[in-house]
């Protein structure tokens, strides 16, 4: 059991107004709205993030495995490029990807100014994705707090790049437990990685989803997705959460379209909590518009790819 006696069930009055947002719209308007976003897609997993704080190890892995890389300097530089390709690709939102994992990649908190600064050129299409690493930060509380100031739409926990698991909790790591607390009393969700990671110094026991089964249970009004599902030693664990828990969702960024129903041959089953997510500029993923292409012409109803492009990200974040 997680320890009791947190006073941690605060809603900060600039943490996310969804829920008033809806109630400011006539039943009309509101009906409007849905029409015109029912072919919204949404791509929930795309890292937009501050270059400059690679480690030269990680950085090397990037420049050397991604043809494009001029590209993707260009767009964490600026919005409206990144925006420009967007359209170009068919996305209307991208939810931005960052997370604090010092001694992998490089990235400090400084990494939730940079995305929170990043977004505000178009903040409709533009959503934030914070972090916090609990062995680094010196008041849990305030850069709680902080991160709700700055409007943060998701938490991205990275268990193989943070070097933990995500039920640390439960063995005395309690600032994991206040930031679930307060992403679960803001109706903030959070995405772990699952599956493997290849970077210089990532360890993949973390990855395995199983420990998240913990989270869920602790957590029951938490949304949580898996990033991943897995891939590629956990889909079946990562099938068994998303049936047995109804705060759990999957994310399918990284998976290779042409492989998902391998992976996920009951992709049916999950869609009501599926989102489409490519993982851009991850290994395998060069371009957002060719891997939207590949997901389209899947033997998917159009119940279901709707669902996955669309549906599911709008209730998580509704416009
Ligand atoms: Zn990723």
């Amino acid at each position: 059991m997680p320890a009791r006696g947190f006073r941690l069930f605060w809603k900060s009055a600039t943490s996310i107004g969804q829920g008033s947002e809806r109630a400011h719209v006539g039943r009309r308007d509101w009906g409007k709205i849905r029409r015109r976003t029912s072919t919204m897609i949404t791509d929930c997993h795309i890292h937009i993030s501050p270059l400059h704080m690679f480690k030269p190890a990680a950085l090397e892995l990037m420049r050397s495995k991604r043809s494009n890389y001029a590209e993707i300097e260009e767009f964490c530089r600026s919005p409206k490029s990144f925006l420009k390709y967007m359209d170009d690709c068919g996305i209307d939102r991208a939810v931005l990807i960052n997370y604090v994992a010092p001694e992998v990649i490089g990235f400090t908190t400084d990494v939730n100014q940079f995305v929170a600064d990043y977004v505000t050129e178009n903040p409709k299409k533009l959503i934030s994705c914070g972090s916090l690493h609990p062995k680094y930060t010196q008041n849990i509380m305030a850069d709680v707090e902080h991160l709700l100031r700055l409007q943060i739409r998701m938490i991205k926990i990275h268990p193989p790049h943070q070097l933990l698991f995500p039920n640390d909790y439960l063995n005395g790591v309690t600032e994991l437990e206040i930031i679930y607390r307060a992403a679960e009393a803001n109706g903030i969700p959070i995405m772990f990685h699952t599956g493997t990671s290849i970077f210089p110094g990532a360890r993949n026991k973390y990855g395995d989803p199983i420990y998240l089964d913990d989270v869920a249970v602790d957590f029951p009004k938490l949304k949580i997705l898996l990033a991943h599902g897995g891939r590629p030693l956990w889909m079946h664990t990562a099938f068994f959460l998303l049936r047995r828990h109804p705060n759990v969702y999957l994310d399918i960024s990284g998976i290779p379209p042409k492989t998902l129903l391998t992976y996920f041959p009951r992709l049916d089953e999950i869609a009501h909590k599926t989102l489409f997510g490519t993982d851009w500029p991850g290994p395998g993923v060069p371009d957002v518009g060719k891997n939207l292409r590949e997901f389209r012409s899947l033997p998917l109803s159009e119940h279901v790819r709707q669902r996955i492009l669309s549906g599911t990200a709008l209730e998580i974040w509704p416009v």
